[in-house]
């Protein structure tokens, strides 16, 4: 029997763990499908505070996994199948293995979200991505494209724009969501072209990506239809919240969202009820914020909260 069994590996599992493991539970922490979570599909972390010069993502994730096995925390890496909450919660992992435990953190973060487009599917991997970082490096010297407007999609166009020939950035509103320092750099970039008001309506290509199908839209009546040769898709329109897994045992939002109680990162049950025993941290739980900082913060919370939990078995 665990104490304290933490699913994820992002900011929020790795602070979970060393708030845990100080307080002497010896946690167990599932290191998912992406280890270090969403943050490694970034260039640069230079808003984490303590890091005056920036820091490289995987470098942040693996002092956090340091730190966090220096104090006894476990790790299993695999990909959860099951969770099934009670007393104990029992959690499975690729359909094989069964922890059980008293208390569970979920912090098991978001992923990108794609457009829908079943030519999306057909590319997947052939020129279309949803992280920059990844997959930038094989277009070097070449032209791409990048969807959304929010901060993501502008530092995606940034980085990108330091590989390529050229970025074209397609917002479908007529401004861009981004915080005004992103929107300035990447306005004043001259290798990125922002086409505000496009959508795409498909990608064409023979075996990969070549180019793009867009449609302008101005007011309702005012549409054209233009075509522009790409060799690199990418997506950058926000993330939904991993939390298929607790969809009949959890009160999400409408978007997927855990709820959590609001005084402490307790989760609720389907009715609204405390669900004793599990709490939640970091983007899983977060609709609004979405900042490793304040996933590592409500992992500490979560712990904290964990902890004292236990006490009162
Ligand atoms: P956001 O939700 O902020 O932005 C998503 C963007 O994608 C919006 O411009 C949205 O358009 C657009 N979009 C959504 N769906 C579609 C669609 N179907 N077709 C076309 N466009 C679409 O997500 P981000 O991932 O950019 O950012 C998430 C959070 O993380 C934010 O709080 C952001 O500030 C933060 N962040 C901070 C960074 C930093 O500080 N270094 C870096 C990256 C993210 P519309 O505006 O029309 O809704």
């Amino acid at each position: 029997m665990e104490n304290i069994v933490i699913i994820g590996s992002g900011p929020a599992g790795y602070t979970a763990a060393i708030y845990a493991a100080r307080a002497n539970h010896q946690p167990l922490l599932i290191e998912g499908p992406q280890l270090g979570g969403q943050l490694t599909t970034t260039t640069e972390v230079e808003n984490f505070p303590g890091y005056p010069d920036g820091v490289e993502p995987y470098q942040m994730m693996e002092d956090l996994r340091r730190q966090a096995e220096r104090f006894g925390t476990r790790f299993v890496s695999g990909v959860v199948t099951k969770v099934e909450l009670g007393n104990p919660h029992r959690i499975t992992v690729e359909d094989t293995d069964i922890y059980e435990t008293k208390a569970v953190i979920i912090a098991t973060g978001a992923s990108a979200k794609y457009l829908g487009l079943p030519s999306e599917q057909t590319y997947r991997g052939h020129g279309v991505s949803a992280c920059a970082t990844c997959d930038g490096f094989f277009y070097r010297k070449k032209t791409v494209a990048v969807v959304g407007g929010g901060d993501t999609a502008c530092e995606e166009a940034q980085y990108l724009a330091g590989l390529c020939e050229k970025v074209y950035l397609i917002v479908r509103k007529p401004f861009l969501r981004a915080s005004q320092i992103m929107q300035d750099r990447v306005l004043n970039n001259p290798k990125i072209e922002v086409l505000f008001e496009h959508n795409t309506l498909q990608l064409t290509g023979e075996g990969k990506v070549q180019g793009a199908d867009l449609i302008y839209r101005k007011g309702e009546i005012d549409e054209q239809i233009h075509h522009i040769d790409i060799d690199g898709f990418f997506l950058a329109i926000g993330h939904h919240p991993n939390t298929q897994l607790f969809a009949d045992s959890l009160a999400r939002n409408e978007e997927g969202y855990l709820l959590v109680d609001g005084v402490t990162q307790q989760c609720l049950t389907t009715n609204k009820q405390i669900a004793h025993g599990v709490f939640a941290a970091g983007d899983c739980c977060d609709p609004h914020y979405r900042q490793a900082i304040v996933a590592a913060g409500s992992g500490c919370k979560a712990a904290i909260d964990a902890d004292k939990y236990l006490k009162t078995l």
